[in-house]
């Protein structure tokens, strides 16, 4: 997921807001974003073919 894709999920996910609780709101955010900064190889990915395994390149952890 490339920048401008993330602007434009935040412009739309702003429009939902008043729809969406706070709460909801940040962790979709914050799914989006650490989609972005896990690295190719994370065990996040190796789905579908494998079962996803939890993070393992380090992302999650520098929260
Ligand atoms: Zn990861």
């Amino acid at each position: 997921m490339d920048q401008s894709q993330i602007d434009k999920f935040k412009d739309a996910a702003r429009e939902a807001h008043c729809n969406m609780d706070e709460k909801a709101f940040d962790e979709v955010l914050e799914k989006v974003a650490q989609s972005k900064t896990h690295a190719s190889d994370c065990a996040l990915h190796n789905g579908p073919a494998l079962e996803p395994g939890p993070c393992d390149c380090g992302a999650t952890a520098q929260q």
